[in-house]
């Protein structure tokens, strides 16, 4: 089966548009991170707060909508209700 027009176009772009795609995932600064206990700390507040919901096993934020566990290792993230 061949392709063609627009169809081959884009096929033939893949390479290209791939090779993009991964330096631009390279490019992306990496976000600070906080220490172990940084991240303990804010987890724990989170743990008793009433925002905190929990979804198929994950627990989320429903005050911002954020993965908990990736919120709280986040150095730049801050609480949407300034409990950390
Ligand atoms: S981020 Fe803040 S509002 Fe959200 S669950 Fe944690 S403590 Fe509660």
């Amino acid at each position: 089966m061949s392709v063609g027009g627009f169809e081959e176009y884009m096929y033939n772009q893949l390479p290209e548009r791939q090779a993009l795609v991964e330096q631009t995932v390279a490019d992306l600064p990496e976000p600070e991170v906080n220490t172990q206990s940084q991240h303990d700390a804010r987890r724990a507040i989170c743990e008793t707060c009433p925002s905190k919901t929990t979804f198929t096993g994950v627990d989320l934020c429903t005050a911002c909508g954020c993965v908990i566990y990736f919120k709280t290792w986040v150095k730049s993230e801050s609480c949407p209700e300034s409990k950390w």
